[in-house]
């Protein structure tokens, strides 16, 4: 494999759900992305109609002026004229819109939930999964479409899948205890109410975050073989919390794993670890996916959240377990790695690949 080549001029994409938290860091991640440009903004019909700057509550930094200046459309495939649509829908609307994409002939790279656990969708980490990319033409098969949806994960499955990966390929995983502390901004915009949460925790995240977690990363581990994949034989349990933390999701991991591997084993694997697309040099691809910290006290959000430009995943504390084999914990931008960046990251591996018909 060799680096990838770029396009020839830079590929109009569209961005659904554009106003939300997960929306903006799309805008905010194309503003100056050699290969894709934002040609289109949608959201709900709350939105519609309004120039961008006036219908989105910008979030973070200076809004990119030339996007500010968008009117917001619908999101009806008619109204969006690029061929490449990232989602950031809600999942209320995603069902029914990212399928209207789809079976317009646009190629649909969602944040939503709805379609990741289906046995046609690639729930796709391109540094993991790459060959997962073969069930497109199953799924436009089965479902007569010409365009296709690809899906990246929940964003703490994003965490724990990525630190997962290298283990999991060195000595197999076959158990997971996880406990997860979830930034603010995962819950989106406007979020959970400062009264509810300032100087407090919530142990509990509504829409089955808990149950994502304890499926996702089967299917993303997993193996494609004869046209369909077969999840990794692994058994998870998790617990899931709401912190007072603005980006950054962290999660506390214990594993058993196939293959007895002493914390200096286990190290060495996560440290050499480069993914399976290394050799492509992607534009959001960071030189390591996984970063090993050996500070006692880290990975912490405030100090870590943009490592790798907010696409690498930190890991530290990596220990011997008393009741399985290892403890580690693990850390990532929820809205960069977590969602917006994992999709873009997704969209580049397509292109290099041959994938974007534009
Ligand atoms: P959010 O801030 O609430 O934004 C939701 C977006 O969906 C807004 O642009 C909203 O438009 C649009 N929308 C809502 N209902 C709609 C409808 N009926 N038709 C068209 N557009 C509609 O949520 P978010 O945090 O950005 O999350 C977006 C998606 O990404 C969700 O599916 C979420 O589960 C997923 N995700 C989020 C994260 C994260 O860290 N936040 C990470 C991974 C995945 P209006 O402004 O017009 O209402």
């Amino acid at each position: 494999m060799t680096a990838a080549a770029s396009p020839q001029r830079r590929i109009p994409v569209g961005v659904l759900g554009a106003t939300g938290a997960v929306g903006q860091t799309f805008i905010r991640l194309l503003a100056d992305h050699p290969w894709f440009e934002v040609a289109a903004v949608a959201a709900s019909e709350r939105s519609s109609g309004k120039r961008y700057r006036d219908a989105a509550h910008w979030l973070s930094g200076d809004m990119p002026s030339r996007v500010g200046d968008l009117i917001v459309t619908v999101c009806d495939p008619a109204e969006v004229p690029a061929s490449i649509v990232f989602s950031a829908l809600d999942s209320d609307a995603a069902q029914e819109v990212e399928a209207a994409f789809a079976r317009a002939g646009k190629l649909v790279l969602s944040n939503a939930r709805n379609f990741r656990m289906d046995a046609d969708v690639p729930l796709l980490i391109p540094e993991v999964n790459p060959d997962h990319l073969a069930l497109l033409p199953i799924q436009r098969a089965a479902r007569n479409w010409s365009g296709a949806i690809v899906t990246n994960s929940n964003c703490s499955t994003m965490v724990i899948a990525l630190a997962l990966a290298p283990l999991h390929q060195a000595f197999g995983v076959e158990q997971l205890f996880v406990t997860t502390l979830q930034a603010l901004s995962g819950a989106g915009y406007p979020g959970v109410p400062s009264l509810d949460i300032l100087g407090n925790i919530i142990p509990f995240i509504g829409g089955g975050e808990e149950e994502k977690i304890e499926s996702e990363p089967l299917k993303i581990l997993g193996t494609f073989e004869r046209g369909a994949v077969t999840p990794a034989c692994m058994r998870v349990s998790a617990q899931v919390n709401r912190v007072a933390v603005e980006h950054g999701h962290t999660a506390c991991m214990s594993v058993k794993l196939a293959t007895a591997a002493t914390p200096e084993e286990a190290t060495h694997a996560l440290r050499s670890w480069t993914g399976a697309i290394a050799e492509l040099a992607l534009p959001s691809a960071p030189a390591q996916p996984v970063i090993v910290t050996t500070e006692r006290d880290r990975p912490q959000p405030r100090r870590d959240v943009n490592a790798g430009n907010g696409m690498s995943v930190v890991v530290g504390r990596v220990r011997a377990d008393p009741m399985l084999d290892l403890r580690l914990v693990a850390m990532g931008h929820n809205t960069i790695r977590g969602a917006a960046g994992a999709s873009i990251l997704n969209a580049e591996l397509m292109f290099a690949r041959g994938l974007l018909a534009i």
